[in-house]
C-alpha cells in the first residue's frame, strides 16, 4: 500500500513485517505511524514484506524515480534496473532484504536443462 511515510516523508510502498506485524517503509526501512485501519487493510490485502519465490522485492529507486525490483550485489542491495544503491534505504533494511534475497536464491529450484 502506498503511504506517506511519517519518517522519511516519501510517498512509498509500506508493507507489514512478518516478524513484528508492524508496517515497514520500503524507502527508509523504518516503522512509520499509520492508522490501525490501514494496518487491518494491509493484512487483508496480504501486504507483507515477504515475496513469493522468484518474485523480487521492489523499492523506490532515487535514480530511476520508479519502484524497481531489488537485487543483492556484494554488500549492497541495488536497483536491478540501473544498478545503483537505494539511497534512502536504511542499513537495517539492507540487511533484511539481503538476507531474504540470499535465502530466495538458495531456495530457488535448479534451472531445468534447456
Ligand atoms: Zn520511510
Ligand atoms: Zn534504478
Amino acid at each position: 500500500m502506498y503511504v506517506l511515510c511519517s519518517l522519511c516523508n516519501e510517498q512509498t510502498e509500506v508493507k507489514l513485517s512478518r516478524n513484528t506485524k508492524m508496517p515497514i517503509c520500503g524507502a527508509c526501512g523504518g516503522e512509520p505511524t499509520i492508522s490501525s485501519f490501514m494496518i487491518v487493510s494491509m493484512k487483508s490485502n496480504s501486504d507483507w514484506w515477504e515475496t513469493k519465490k522468484g518474485q523480487a522485492f521492489s523499492f523506490k529507486c532515487e535514480h530511476c524515480d520508479e519502484t524497481t525490483p531489488a537485487t543483492a550485489s556484494d554488500d549492497h542491495v541495488v536497483c536491478s534496473v540501473c544498478n545503483n544503491d537505494y539511497s534512502k534505504m536504511s542499513a537495517i533494511m539492507i540487511r533484511t532484504v539481503k538476507g531474504i534475497l540470499q535465502k530466495q536464491a538458495a531456495d530457488a529450484p535448479p534451472q531445468p536443462d534447456a
